[in-house]
């Protein structure tokens, strides 16, 4: 399961490059299949992009430009190549545009059908360009950019937080739903949006506001907010248990909070008696910390990870699956040996990887090692921007609780029910996106018919 993307706007009285490159580096946990940046200067768009992490990609690069966009991204739709990474460009008779997007569209494919009758020609296959491309026609047709912007988004269904980069003007955009988060801040003389608080709190701009769902802001000489369609919020409950850094806040709430509570939830559902609470890290850290204070039972490192191979890093042969847990992640035997351990972690998609880690901790002398996981079990496929299409390798879905802790080989196995995630997160219940656990898919009634 990897995440999305991110996205940034900046528009500033000085050249932004260096803002936006330091802005991506705080979103990289995002996205590291590539990185990109788009600029307005002298009546033009200047885009750089590449494959690879934002360190590398913009190494002796500059652009001039006091407005710009950026990206970074893991591909959730379209291949990994360059062509598909972000900015996106696109000329049409409205002039030119960039966008960036972290999001999804279930009716990408019948949207770009029906542009691509109207004459649209299409150099990727992100569901991008199909909304860079449904822009410039409802402009051309409203003849106003921004109205463009509002009518396109009556036929987008899907998430999408995006940056659009139009002459000297940031426009950013949040879906209905507010799946995917989306901030605002401002200092003296720069305005920012970025998918993530932790962007705003590196470039030093103070927080203003979250972008609000089925909102289009526009930054330019002067602030200009629309709201175009009902909000019908559903935020990604995932944003917070797994994917968005610990220290961002969404929606007013903090990650790093939520993901405290998520721990204690899990001790008050099954207190253990035990010598050791660790977790897998990164992802079970925050959620370990809070099963460890509200147990009292000493939180301690049991797995040391290698921080140098990148989330994207692959074994290159399958019989080599099993050395890339240990490359990965290896056990601290001194700290292991003869104690009962609690192993806390994010989630469980196919149970492979909680399975290995288990075994090392045997190997390296556990006495017992007892599983608690944060989210829920997963059932179902996500259609909204997370790379799960698939439900067919969900472990949870095959196996009943007591049958997948026999599978990995714990002690004992309890996940946080959708109570205590929902008590956890502390947003009303039916303003989150929970289909991936309960199959309440926000959007079912869209993803069945087409926009016509
Ligand atoms: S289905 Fe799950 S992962 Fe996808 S948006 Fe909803 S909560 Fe998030």
């Amino acid at each position: 399961m990897r995440e999305k993307c991110a996205v940034l706007g900046i528009r500033s009285t000085q050249n932004v490059f260096d803002s936006i490159y330091y802005g991506l580096y705080s979103l990289q946990h995002r996205g590291q299949e590539s990185a990109g940046l788009a600029v307005y200067n002298n009546n033009e768009i200047d885009v750089h992009k590449d494959m690879g992490l934002v360190s590398s990609v913009f190494e002796n690069v500059f652009l001039e430009g006091k407005v710009g966009i950026g990206h970074v991204r893991y591909s959730t739709q379209g291949d990994t190549r360059i062509e598909n990474s972000q900015p996106i460009t696109i000329g049409y008779g409205g002039g030119s545009l960039a966008i960036a997007h972290n999001g999804h569209l279930v009716n990408g494919v019948e949207l770009k059908e029906k542009l691509k009758k109207k004459g649209a020609v299409f150099t990727t296959d992100t569901d991008t360009e199909v909304i860079a491309h449904l822009i410039a026609q409802e402009h051309m047709k409203t003849g106003d950019f921004v109205n463009g912007v509002g009518k396109a988004m009556k036929k987008m269904r899907g998430s999408y937080s995006l940056t659009l980069l139009k002459d000297d003007r940031i426009i950013a955009v949040r879906d209905p739903n507010g799946f995917r988060p989306l901030v605002y801040g401002r200092n003296g003389n720069q305005e920012v949006v970025a998918s993530e608080s932790c962007a705003l709190d590196s470039l030093g701009v103070p927080f203003v506001r979250d972008v609000k769902a089925g909102e289009i802001l526009v930054l330019g000489d002067k602030i200009e907010s629309i709201r175009k369609t009902r909000d019908k919020a559903s935020v990604c409950m995932f944003e917070y248990v797994y994917f968005a850094r610990a220290d961002s806040v969404i929606d007013g709430i903090s990650v790093y909070k939520v993901r405290k509570n998520l721990g204690e939830n899990l001790y008050r559902a099954a207190p253990v008696k035990a010598d050791l609470v660790t977790a897998v890290p990164d992802s079970g850290i925050t959620a370990a910390i809070g099963y460890a204070r509200a147990s009292g039972i000493p939180y301690g490192e049991s797995l040391i990870k290698n921080r140098y191979l990148g989330r994207t890093f692959i074994m290159p042969r399958q019989e080599e699956r099993e050395r890339g847990v240990r490359i990965k992640l290896n056990p601290i035997k001194s700290e292991i040996e003869g104690k009962r351990i609690i192993l806390i972690d994010d989630s469980i998609v196919r149970g492979t990887t909680i399975k290995k880690l288990i075994d090392q901790l045997r190997n390296a002398g556990a006495l017992e090692v007892h599983v608690r996981i944060s989210c829920p079990p997963i059932l179902n496929p996500c259609f909204y921007g997370i790379d799960m299409q698939t439900s067919d390798e969900f472990i949870a879905r095959k196996f009943r609780v007591d049958e997948i802790r026999k599978e990995i080989g714990a002690d004992s196995l309890v996940y946080n029910n959708i109570e205590d995630l929902v008590d956890a997160i502390g947003l009303p219940r039916e303003r989150m996106c929970m289909a991936c656990l309960n199959g309440e898919y926000p959007l079912e009634e869209e993803q069945k018919k087409l926009v016509s």
